[in-house]
């Protein structure tokens, strides 16, 4: 376990000129405040919102490169054997793990096969390869450092194998009940590969790494520790974390577009919530997949699909459903409308649980994917001859794209809203 420091043990009680190194600006807050000395294994939290603003990792060069070697290693292993292997009706059928793409492409489901394909093969990989990549840039000079940890950031929200280990759960306890299930040695290298690829996210340290690649560029001469960042004209870096001041438009570390707040925030939020609203309606209704059963189709919804899991006593399974696919979006919608009306409030009628609800919105949004991952996966491996196979349905693309604009929406807000004065006081504060 990692010991926490506050920020605040840094912090003098009155403001003070920091020192030119250790500032830094809080994401989530916009409080500027001096970063204490930190040791291996010692994380520092931000003194207003609690969130984390900085970990030292252990022996952080060597351990990440090791895990994104390995995890690579467990990838190649699972792409060569074979994945899960059916029995049914006296044939067998094994599924490779490309298949789960590879089938949906024959099958004219292009965008299904390109997103699973994207989620779980592509993005994954090259975050390994780029982490790989960067720590060996602190050893050997290598070209392009600062644009390869730019693409990391971006995509990293992208990888979804953890989420793809779930709906192979969950696909599993579905066939379960009609077929014979052999797991193939790359299903047990897959979730090795989940693991290591989890792991070595965990151990790069993000603030290191970025002042590995380049120094921070301190914009700190006169600033006083304790304030907005707002009132002393500086805005932070969203990829790098980096001090800049209101005026340059770029960060000079990494290039970023920088801007005080995300332009129009709450607008385009508002504007992708309304979006997800009226889908998430078609996606309740139009079929997720086609079951074809010698010759028998029968077509289910995500509701319907729930209830039938519950009939055949799959109970864990049709909860976890349940949570992904109806319990999480309409959360989530709501939670992101009410902080959008937070927003609006002045600040001294305003919750502040808002701060720690959005990283939670935010994070567990991915987990809606689960549904759309498992219908791939079933149409994938569910297949013999034209007698019996699961086709994907019009609610599973409705569906794949409500839970993409959500995480738009959550991307689109700035919690930072949530610490500035309403719209109405900012507008009083003028006048006066
Ligand atoms: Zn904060
Ligand atoms: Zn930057």
């Amino acid at each position: 376990m990692s010991e926490i420091v506050s920020a605040s043990q840094a912090l003098v009680p009155e403001p003070h000129k920091a020192p030119d190194s250790e500032l830094v600006l809080c994401r989530y807050c916009d409080l500027l405040q001096q970063l204490p000395p930190l040791q291996d294994g010692e994380e520092a939290s931000c003194q207003r919102c609690g969130h984390e603003l900085d970990a030292r990792q252990r022996e952080s060069a060597l351990r990440p490169i090791l895990y994104a070697l390995s995890a690579l290693f467990m990838l190649l292993l699972t792409n060569l054997f074979p994945f899960v292997g059916m029995d049914a009706a006296g044939s067998h059928r094994d599924m490779n793990f490309l298949d789960t793409s590879a089938v949906l492409l024959d099958e004219d489901h292009p965008w299904l096969a390109v997103l699973v394909w994207l989620f779980i093969q592509a993005i994954p990989c090259f975050c390994m390869l780029a982490i790989i990549y960067l720590k060996l840039g602190m050893y050997i000079r290598l070209p392009a450092l600062v644009q390869m940890a730019r693409l990391l950031y971006m995509l990293k929200p992208w990888s979804m194998v953890d989420i793809f280990l779930m709906g192979l759960i969950v696909s599993f306890v579905k066939l379960l009940s009609h077929f014979d299930i052999s797991l193939g040695m790359s299903f047990w290298a897959f979730c090795l590969f989940c693991l290591l690829h989890l792991r070595t996210f965990q151990v790069v340290d993000r603030h290191e790494l970025w002042s590995r690649i380049a120094p921070a560029p301190q914009p700190v001469a006169g600033k006083v520790a304790g304030q907005t960042g707002l009132s002393q004209q500086l805005k932070v870096c969203s990829c790098c974390t980096a001090l800049v001041p209101f005026d340059e438009p770029r960060c000079s570390r990494c290039g970023t577009k920088v801007r005080q707040r995300i332009p129009d925030s709450i607008q385009r939020t508002l504007a992708l919530l309304v979006t997800a609203t009226i889908l998430y309606i078609p996606a309740n209704f139009l079929p997720m997949m086609e079951t074809v059963s010698l010759g028998e189709s029968i077509h289910s919804t995500i509701i319907s699909g729930i209830i039938l899991m519950w009939q055949d006593e799959a109970y864990p399974v049709a909860i976890v459903v349940l949570l992904a696919s109806v319990v999480i979006p309409i959360l989530k919608i709501a939670v992101m409308f009410w902080l959008c009306y937070l927003t609006t409030l002045p600040l001294s009628e305003r919750s502040q649980h808002g701060t720690w609800i959005y990283p939670v919105v935010d994070w567990i949004g991915r987990w809606s994917m689960v549904d759309v991952l498992v219908v791939a996966i079933l149409a994938a491996l569910v297949r013999f001859d034209a007698l019996v196979g699961v086709y994907p349905g019009m609610g599973t693309f409705v569906f794949a794209c409500v839970v993409i604009i959500t995480m738009l929406a959550a991307m689109s807000f700035d919690p930072r809203l949530l610490w500035d004065p309403s719209p109405s006081e900012q507008m009083e504060t003028e006048r006066d």
